[in-house]
């Protein structure tokens, strides 16, 4: 089995590694919080740059917040790029700009070093349960290589295209994810103020043409008044800008994810950056003077 390495262990990295060490790999962590190398207990081997851990890996994957992220660790001063060995393979599961996931695969090509973008969607669920759906830029003999471990993360890989293809099919993942949740939170907020029922109508509405997981999940969330984290609404912002300069950069206008990103800024504005997104809810609550 390939020696594999794996940096951000946050709320999504964290489950994925740990499937995998339990898939029997053996995997050699790096995070820049201490707190979460503490997979060491189940037999991975934490290191203090990712120069060592992509010394020591074939297979290096990353699951960190956002493109500044990324960059670091794989430009900066004992980086990735600086350890790692021809031949091997750079997979970024992190969402992140198109451009950037472009550059990364360029910068490892010159190494002799095949780069994936495989962003993922699922959630914590999805990345705890091994049923992320990841969607692929590359080569498809790099894709081939990295595929055991992708069937051991999630219940779907799919290969779309070159470098990038892979970050800007999530994009669009993320357009139609926050404006559903937009529906979802002014539909719930119209429902509370008229004095309909949440709960009947939840479960009215998943049996007909509007049922989706997000109505499912982030209307029970809404019912339920959780607003933990799930997905940070910082982190969904971050993807809505994602979507909008891909949308400057092909000349396509995308109203609704406008209106969402703008939404999301309110809720931003309100404190709520480490609240999960489906909290889009209360801010159509506080804007229509809903309790
Ligand atoms: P998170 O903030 O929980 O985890 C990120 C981890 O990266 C943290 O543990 C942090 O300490 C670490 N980190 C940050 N900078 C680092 C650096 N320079 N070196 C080493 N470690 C560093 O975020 P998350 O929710 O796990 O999301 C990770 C990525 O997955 C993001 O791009 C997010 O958009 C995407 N994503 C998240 C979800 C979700 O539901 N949470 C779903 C799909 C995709």
């Amino acid at each position: 089995m390939k020696k594999v390495g794996f940096i951000g262990l946050g709320i999504m990295g964290k489950p994925m590694a740990i499937n995998l060490i339990d898939a029997g790999y053996s995997l050699n962590i790096l995070d820049s919080n201490k707190a979460a190398r503490d997979l060491t207990q189940k037999g991975a081997t934490a290191f203090s740059t990712c120069k060592d851990v992509a010394e020591n890996s074939e297979i290096i994957i990353t699951m960190l917040p956002d493109s500044p992220e990324v960059n670091e660790v794989v430009f900066g001063d004992k980086g990735v790029l600086a350890g790692i060995k021809s031949g091997s393979v750079f997979v970024d599961m992190s969402t992140i700009a198109p451009s950037t996931a472009k550059e990364v695969a360029e910068a490892m090509l010159i190494k002799g070093v095949d780069a994936l973008d495989a962003p993922v969607s699922g959630g914590q669920v999805g990345a705890e349960t091994g049923n992320l759906s990841i969607m692929v830029g590359g080569k498809q003999s790099a894709f081939d290589t990295v595929k055991p471990l992708f069937d051991v993360m999630g219940k779907s890989a799919v290969l779309i295209g070159d470098a990038g293809a892979g970050q800007l099919t999530k994009a669009c993942n993320q357009m139609i994810v926050g404006m559903t949740i937009q529906a979802v939170a002014e539909s719930f907020t119209l429902a509370k103020k008229a004095g309909v029922n949440l709960e009947k109508m939840r479960e009215a509405l998943l049996g007909g043409f509007a049922q989706s997981r997000i109505l499912d999940l982030h209307g029970q969330r809404i019912i339920d008044r959780n607003f933990d984290p799930g997905f940070k609404l910082k982190l969904h912002r971050k993807d809505m800008n994602i979507a909008l300069m891909a949308g400057k950069e092909f000349k396509v206008p995308l109203y609704g994810s406008a209106l969402v990103a703008s939404q999301m800024d309110a809720a931003l504005a309100a404190g709520w950056d480490e609240k999960d997104h489906s909290a889009l809810a209360l801010l159509m609550e506080k804007l229509s003077n809903v309790d």
